[in-house]
């Protein structure tokens, strides 16, 4: 069980002692100013004073009510929330990478412009298509990058009346959203009973109207699409792009090139596979790439080498600029020290281990919990809670009761084609036993489904927070210290 001896609720206000100090400031050794605009200063902001000591133990409290990969099993599917490693970040913080600043001139930054185009070419390898653009800030930002690029594509070919994107019902959510923020109208494609594309469906749809067919690879379903080829096929027989998601590259990586399933353009998540930690909203890294015709368009800057100087430069017809600078500079470098340091085996070994302990936990659950396929599956499986709700409990139940037991809850109810879904990733970073004592947590569980279903129904009872009302904390946050 998740130890909790840490229930310290105290604020700092309430241990605050008048004239108790954490720090001591040098004397001072410039002439002191008055302050002119007065109107602008508060008095009596009643902060807390408090020792040095005190203040260490607040903040290490307080960090520790939170759940964290450094601390416990996190297998939250279809986001790749995996352990990156401390070296990709003690690289980004060397001065030379931290310390710069974007408006130096090119030639004094000669250093980072070659690294942003060395992992242009990494990205371009890993896959297949060559064009890359670190500049997109997010998964969303690269796909509406992309999705601008085959826009311009079909418009130079005199071909503007394309402006249909064709998108599986399976699809990320932001796939639709950008998609139609790029101007393009959705039209949903259907998937079969076993989660594949519906191929008649596609057959149907396809047309001269088409500009762009979306797709997550591997699906948001966990599985790989067995029909690609002749899903790619299909799409450019009928003068339509293939655009791939790919934010989730952890079931690719060194194993399956995006181009030679027939994809025209991807992103890829920095933030996810490549060694950055995300969620609480940023910051990310979305690169996208596009096979060598879609080059031109691509947003810029793009990192180039002529000789041995290296520029940012703007491809001939860009869609212009979709951020300020270059994206986000110190993730690119997480990632290229995170490419580098494995090299072209251990990017392998990433995903052949990310698909090996998926598959172990999904067929070492698949007899207690309904396994959404029973094929083999990719990064993540989809298992749900059908069978656990004829006793009342729900998925959402079993996340809950997962925190007591020291493990983070998988996303839940998505895809939202699976009912009860519970979606379960351990990446390729844990141990057989972590992956053990999982299963072993699930199957107990399921017991105390049939045994004492009211444990289960009120859980989590050993965390500092229990049910939230969800809903509320997402519409209205309240992120502001209030006195
Ligand atoms: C996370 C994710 C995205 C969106 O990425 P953001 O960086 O959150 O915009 C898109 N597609 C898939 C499959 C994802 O997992």
């Amino acid at each position: 069980m998740l130890k909790n001896h840490n229930n310290n609720t105290k604020l700092l206000l309430d241990i605050s002692n008048e004239g108790r100090r954490a720090f001591t400031l040098p004397e001072c050794d410039v002439p002191s100013q008055e302050i002119t605009d007065k109107d602008n200063l508060i008095s009596n902001i009643n902060l807390p004073e408090v020792s040095q000591l005190d203040l260490v133990r607040y903040f290490t409290n307080l960090s520790q009510k939170n759940f964290s990969i450094d601390t416990n099993f996190y297998p939250l599917g279809s986001c790749t929330m995996k352990y990156n490693p401390k070296v990709n970040d003690q690289i980004a913080s060397l001065d030379g990478f931290s310390g710069i600043h974007p408006y130096q001139p090119q030639e004094t930054v000669q250093g980072a412009i070659e690294l942003l185009y060395d992992l242009q070419k990494l990205l371009g390898k890993v896959t297949g298509l060559e064009g890359v653009s670190l500049s997109p800030l997010a998964g969303a930002q690269g796909e509406y990058s992309g999705l601008l690029i085959a826009r311009m594509f079909h418009e130079s070919n005199g071909d503007s009346k394309r402006n249909i994107a064709l998108v599986p019902d399976s699809a990320h959510g932001t796939n639709p959203a950008s998609a139609k923020m790029a101007g393009l109208e959705v039209v949903t494609v259907k998937s079969d009973e076993e989660g594949n594309i519906d191929i008649e469906n596609l057959k149907e749809l396809a047309n001269e109207k088409t500009a762009v067919f979306m797709i997550t690879i591997p699906s948001t379903l966990g599985i790989f699409e067995p029909n690609i080829l002749e899903i790619t096929k299909i799409i450019h027989e009928n003068g339509g792009l293939v655009y791939a998601d790919g934010a989730n590259l952890n079931a690719l990586l060194g194993l399956v090139k995006l181009s030679d399933l027939g994809v025209d353009i991807c992103h890829s998540n920095l933030h996810k596979t490549f060694s950055t930690p995300h969620g609480g909203g940023g910051p990310g890294s979305g690169p996208v790439m596009v096979n060598s015709k879609l080059k031109k368009f691509l947003p810029y800057p793009v990192a180039e080498k002529n000789n041995n100087d290296y520029n940012l430069i703007k491809p001939e017809n860009s869609i212009g600029t979709i951020n300020g600078f270059y994206g986000s500079f110190l993730i690119a470098v997480r990632a290229y020290s995170y490419i580098r340091s494995l090299g072209k085996n251990g990017i392998k070994s990433i995903s052949e281990n990310a698909i090996i302990n998926a598959n172990y936990i999904q067929s070492q659950l698949k007899d207690f919990y309904e396994v959404f396929s029973d094929r083999y599956c990719m990064h993540e499986t989809v298992i749900s809670a059908k069978k656990q709700k004829k006793n009342g409990i729900s998925a959402l139940d079993i996340a809950k009761r997962l925190l007591d037991y020291g493990v983070h809850a998988p996303t839940m109810y998505f895809p939202l084609i699976v009912e009860e879904a519970l979606m379960i990733e351990p990446t390729e970073s844990e141990t057989k036993e972590t992956l053990d004592n999982f299963i072993s947590i699930m199957l107990k569980i399921h017991d105390e489904v049939t045994n004492s279903p009211e444990v289960v129904k009120n859980a989590p009872h050993n965390v500092f927070h229990k049910r939230l009302d969800e809903a509320l904390a997402a519409r209205n946050p309240i992120l502001k210290w209030k006195k």
